[in-house]
């Protein structure tokens, strides 16, 4: 658990040598050499979510790696739920990680671990250990073990239970098994070394009791292994070559060692470290990510202003984006933290090709074009992506009365502001110039209603005489619009490094969302089936909610349209 992300001792990283994905790393390099020496003839990883939450993007960046390596290697990546602590497993996590992976766009194919399918071997295993002298039970509590296990600089205390005779430790081990003792009274701990220097060498802990139903083995169990007992065994019983994680268990590398030379396992694994993603604005820890949903301070796991995969998701990243995102990140040793406008440029980079546009009104103004025939509908021809010849094009329907954006119009403008104002003509794209001729207001004062007049020649929007208003507005016809809800996202934390200065709950930013209501879309994205993001025409990129009904549309805004990381990186290149 990365509590300690955002230290001030951590580069940001924002400008990386290239934006092109990168091709290798330093793992794939000791993959290739493994395989070209012969120390292996095919390759095998793991992905090993503990299933205690959602997958968050940070998951995002081991998936990619892990199945990435397996295809490109014709190798094969299992997925393994690493489900030894019952407390905090659930199904529901189980399968939203499974629905997530497969979203990114891997299989792990018919290798579908879990931990708990060899809880019976790892028990067997256990009681070598103890046959060999190697693992003794401790009847000391957890605050003594604390207390004898040293620190940095000092060394550990032995256990006065350390030299228990072998057929005392397998008739305790036994008898923990069957249920005879209280949670926390007892546990297996290895015989290493308690003055090691690597603090996870003082004989770390094994087994623990725990009268805890397991979701896969039921009540079968009350003592279960620990993480680091069962992560290496279990990746030697699936002959994974590769044992992927990130930095933090280097520490645990000898013990994981250990382990394998000191059991009589079936394959030697060998474990890799790399370092994890951190994003600012974002923190991504599921220790966190639980409470903010379980304290109600988002809509749940998938709300879109979460870092989960599934929020990503339901905000209308499209998975694409996701993977090129962690390709420019690449794969390193040194810790660092990604801004996170280089996650929303990689996905607007994939939305800008292939989004189709779309008429979308947030706040509303109506605008009468007196001149225009009461009643006359016409079919508008507006083309579906700019960036994308094949997306053809569709009809919008035109009519008299329209809505424009609210800010689209200013009566006293300033210098630079282009758009509407009274007198002034500007471009309806795919239709007509207007002119403004009146303004009409409320008894507050409040402008309510635009009128203007068309000129009839400027259909599909050019001039015969070639006049060039300098503004294009979009628009929605009154009689044809559909009302829906709109949700604006930003981010979900006030600073980019949430929790530097005390209370990361205090950081939470009041702005990240804005619920619209009123909003007015065109026709077609009634029907704007989940799953898909648009361009809303000068807006950003929006995509239905699931919340939507069809009565009660919503959409999401994914990004708005701009990239203040291809700017950052632009002024890199100059510098
Ligand atoms: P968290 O610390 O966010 O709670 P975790 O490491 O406890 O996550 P696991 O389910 O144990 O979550 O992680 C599964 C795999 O994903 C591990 O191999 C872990 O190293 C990797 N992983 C977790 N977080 C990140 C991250 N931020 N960047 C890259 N890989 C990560
Ligand atoms: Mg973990």
């Amino acid at each position: 658990m990365s509590t300690d992300q955002h230290a001030t001792t951590i580069p940001v990283v924002g400008i990386p040598n290239s934006s092109a994905p990168e091709r290798s790393d330093f793992i794939r390099e000791i993959v290739a050499a493994d395989l070209r020496n012969g120390k292996h003839s095919g390759v095998v990883t793991r992905f090993p979510p503990e299933p205690n939450g959602y997958l968050h993007i940070g998951h995002a960046k081991a998936i990619a790696l892990n199945f990435g390596i397996a295809s490109e290697f014709d190798g094969r990546c299992h997925l393994r739920f690493d489900d030894t602590n019952p407390i905090k497993e659930e199904q529901e996590y189980i399968d939203s990680i499974q629905a997530d992976i497969r979203w990114l766009g891997f299989d792990w194919g018919e290798y579908l671990y879990f931990a708990s399918d060899y809880f019976d071997q790892l028990y067997e295993w256990a009681v070598d250990l103890i046959r060999s002298g190697k693992a003794y039970v401790d009847d000391l509590s957890a605050d003594e073990i604390r207390e004898h296990r040293g620190t940095f600089t000092e060394p550990g205390k032995n256990s006065p239970w350390r030299e228990r005779p072998v057929e005392e430790n397998l008739d305790l081990f036994e008898r923990m098994r069957k249920g005879e003792f209280p949670d926390g009274t007892r546990v297996l701990r290895a015989k290493i070394d308690m003055a090691a220097p690597n603090i996870n060498l003082r004989d770390p802990v094994l087994y623990r009791v725990l009268h805890a139903e397991h979701p896969r083995t039921g009540d079968k169990w009350c003592i279960y292994p620990m993480y680091d007992f069962a992560h290496g065994q279990s990746d030697a019983i699936e002959s994974v070559t590769h044992s992927i994680c990130t930095l933090e268990f280097e520490d645990h590398r000898p013990l994981y060692d250990w382990l394998i030379e000191n059991l009589p396992v079936p394959s030697r694994p060998q474990q890799y470290e790399f370092a994890r993603l951190n994003l600012t604005y974002t923190v991504l820890s599921k220790r966190v990510l639980v409470r903010l949903v379980n304290e109600g301070h988002v809509r749940g796991w998938d709300d879109p202003r979460m870092p989960t995969v599934s929020a990503l998701r339901r905000r209308g990243f499209p998975a694409e984006g996701i993977r090129d995102f962690v390709a420019m990140v690449g794969v390193g040793k040194a810790n660092s933290i990604v801004e996170v406008e280089m996650l929303e440029h990689a996905v607007r980079d994939v939305l800008n090709r292939t989004a189709a546009r779309r008429f979308a009104v947030l706040r509303p103004l109506k605008l009468v074009i007196e001149n225009y025939p009461e009643g006359q509908v016409e079919e508008m021809d507006a083309v579906n992506n700019p960036e994308d010849a094949s997306a053809g094009t569709r009809k919008v329907p035109f009519s008299r009365e329209l809505w424009i954006e609210r800010e689209d119009f200013m009566e006293d403008p300033p210098k630079k502001f282009f758009r509407l104002a009274p007198g002034r003509e500007v471009r309806l794209r795919y239709a007509y110039f207007v002119t403004c001729t009146d303004v009409v207001k409320d008894s507050d004062g409040e402008i309510v209603e635009l009128r203007c007049s068309y000129d009839p020649a400027t259909r599909g929007g050019d001039s015969p005489d070639g006049r060039r208003p300098k503004a294009t507005l979009h628009w929605i016809s009154a009689d044809h619009a559909v009302p829906a809800e709109v949700r604006l996202y930003d981010h979900l934390y006030s600073r980019s490094d949430p929790g530097a200065e005390g209370d990361l709950f205090a950081d939470l930013s009041p702005d990240s969302e804005q619920v619209l209501s009123g909003c007015l879309v065109e026709p077609t994205l009634a029907e704007l089936p989940l799953g898909e993001t648009v361009q809303f025409e000068r807006l950003g990129y929006f995509c239905p909610d699931p919340d939507s009904t069809p009565d009660h549309p919503i959409f999401n805004r994914t990004l708005t349209l701009r990239d203040t990381w291809a700017r950052v990186q632009a002024q890199g290149r100059n510098t």
